[in-house]
């Protein structure tokens, strides 16, 4: 539910409104608009008197939200949302006209691994880093991620290149350290319904990156994001990774009619990983051409200096110097839209 204050309504009547919705026993969440202010309000809504709310001081109107989720909902809020993060060499910015790539290997490895794919990325302009310390793997004797000693190569990448790192957490107690070292925190696609680590990483003070589920709908998929806002973390990137589905040339079927289908229904901005999303190395650069063009607010890609030794798909990385060459043709069809690359 929505409360919608007048048109240059005072903040104290919107903050008599919060505490009148709180004094009721439910949440409130302003957002101030420079010239509006909307109100969500959750908890079990049901028992609200719709009425007696309208009724307040300064309140233009009350709506029922038809869907399930309501803080990443846009009715909720208009604008897109831009999240800043805060990298050593400078903000970076996701969800505004800049399209932003994030690349880096699957895991992290060893320190020479990490170094030479980090350096080139660096200078082929890369400000977010990614590499996962902790790996869900399918398969429990695959190569399970560094732990705590990978996040302090990444903190190394950090320091040495000014690269924010986005990094995965898996769980609760990797959460703790991934906290720490993190920019971005990812959560994988098969956590997406981890109802505890969402409302988990909902505490955290650092951005988080959704990833999509395996076979989750986008109603699911918003409901997840709607766990961590409601817990208190608003900035949500989400991220398409592909879905499963009866076709079996691709790893997984990569949804791109989920990001137009995102802009209509929330604020949130939202990637697309044509890395996971195809699981073949030579379907990144056509399916990146294509998230850019359907109008993605970023790209993640999978990067390794040697991926034929890669201990985690390598299948689907590409090299550092195709990478460069992806961002400049991505460039190009961001530009037709009016788009920057980040
Ligand atoms: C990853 O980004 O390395 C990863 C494991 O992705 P996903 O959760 O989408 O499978
Ligand atoms: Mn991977």
């Amino acid at each position: 539910m929505l409360v919608v204050m007048q048109t240059g309504a005072p903040k104290e009547q919107a903050k008599a409104v919060c505490d009148r919705i709180e004094e009721l026993g439910f949440e409130a969440h302003p957002i101030y608009g420079a010239f509006k202010t909307v109100i969500g309000i959750t908890g079990d809504t049901r028992a609200v008197d719709v009425g007696a709310l309208e009724s307040l001081t300064g309140v233009a109107e009350v709506i029922i939200v038809g869907k399930p989720y309501k803080l990443v909902s846009r009715e909720f809020k208009t604008e897109d949302t831009v999240i800043r993060i805060p990298a050593p060499a400078g903000e970076v910015s996701i969800g505004g006209n800049a399209v932003a790539m994030i690349a880096g290997p699957c895991a992290v490895e060893t320190r020479e691994q990490i170094f030479a794919i980090a350096e080139p990325l660096a200078k082929a302009g890369v400000k977010l880093f990614r590499g996962g310390a902790f790996k869900p793997r399918t398969s429990p004797y695959s190569f399970q991620g560094l732990g705590e000693a990978g996040l302090q190569i990444l903190k190394e990448v950090r320091e040495r290149f000014g690269m924010a790192i986005v990094t995965e957490a898996m769980d609760q107690e990797s959460l703790d350290l991934v906290e720490q070292y993190a920019d971005v925190i990812q959560i994988g696609a098969r956590n997406m319904q981890n109802y505890s680590l969402l409302k988990r990483v909902g505490h955290a003070h650092k951005p988080v990156m959704l990833k999509r589920g395996l076979s989750a709908t986008l109603d699911e998929f918003l409901m997840a994001a709607e766990y961590i806002a409601a817990s208190g973390n608003p900035n949500i990137m989400l991220c398409e990774r592909g879905v499963r589905t009866f076709a079996d040339h691709s790893r997984n079927t990569l949804d791109l009619t989920v990001v137009p289908a995102v802009k209509v229904r929330s604020h949130l901005p939202i990637l697309v990983d044509p890395s996971h999303g195809t699981g073949k190395r030579h379907k990144v650069l056509p399916l990146s051409r294509a998230a850019v063009a359907v109008g993605a607010d970023g790209l993640m890609i999978e990067v390794h200096h040697s991926p034929d030794h890669a201990l985690s798909d390598g299948v689907q990385s590409i090299l550092p110097d195709e990478y460069r060459q992806l961002v400049e043709e991505v460039r190009q069809i961001a530009a037709v839209l009016h788009r920057t690359i980040n």
